[in-house]
């Protein structure tokens, strides 16, 4: 998602390449860690947000508005298929927990001046964007990928390349990632253990907002 300040503070990549787990850093993957975002805004509109009630409880702590206002439970037809555990089960069927958007399909947070009113707090999805980076299930850097939806052209990225950003920063924010959606993943499976799963306000209570 938009990136609204330039993260180019950290430690250049280039120290890293000679340590063991960075390697694997090559030129491609220096050009990835060198994106710069555009803030185009295009990416802030996407089919959904993901969410997870970490990211939820980050929001709501500081944007002053209530998760119900923040939420959108999002049904199959509104979504591009992809993985399966993610869904939660309620009283009137299956849906997956996103962020809110607006009339116009915008992220609910995209300012007209296409920046993102909720940068410090923003989801966890938006922030290494449009970089993915893959870890093993040992947390060890696998590799760095332009994410799907722009290599697809589902989105029209225009962003440009500068200095490389740090490969921590970014390894930081897969790793908070992968351990927050696990621990989604968990608290969903409680959920959709519950014989009476009740509706939006009720697994939001569950959720503990
Ligand atoms: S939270 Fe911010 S960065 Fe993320 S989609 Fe919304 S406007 Fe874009
Ligand atoms: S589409 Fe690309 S350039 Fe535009 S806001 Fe998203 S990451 Fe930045």
């Amino acid at each position: 998602m938009t990136q609204r300040t330039r993260d180019g503070t950290s430690t250049p990549v280039y120290r890293s390449l000679y340590r063991n787990e960075y390697m694997k850093l090559n030129k491609r993957t220096t050009r990835l860690l060198s994106i710069e975002c555009a803030q185009c805004g295009s990416c802030c509109g996407e089919p959904m947000i993901e969410l997870t009630h970490h990211d939820l409880h980050r929001l709501v702590d500081n944007v002053n508005l209530p998760a119900e206002k923040l939420v959108k439970l999002y049904d199959n037809s509104e979504l591009n298929p992809g993985e399966d555990n993610d869904w939660i089960y309620l009283s009137y069927g299956r849906r997956k927990m996103g962020l809110r958007k607006k009339r116009n399909g915008e992220c609910i947070f995209l300012s007209e001046r296409r920046q993102c009113a909720a940068y410090e707090a923003r989801p966890i999805a938006c922030r290494s964007f449009p970089v993915d980076v893959m870890l093993d299930e040992n947390n060890k850097f696998i590799d760095l990928e332009l994410s799907d939806i722009i290599k697809t052209k589902f989105i029209r990225c225009k962003h440009t390349h500068g200095k490389p950003r740090s490969f921590n920063k970014f390894r930081q924010i897969a790793r908070q990632a992968q351990s927050e959606t696990v621990s989604y993943w968990e608290t969903l499976k409680r959920w959709n253990g519950l014989q009476d799963k009740g509706a939006k306000s009720d697994f939001l209570k569950f959720l503990k907002l």
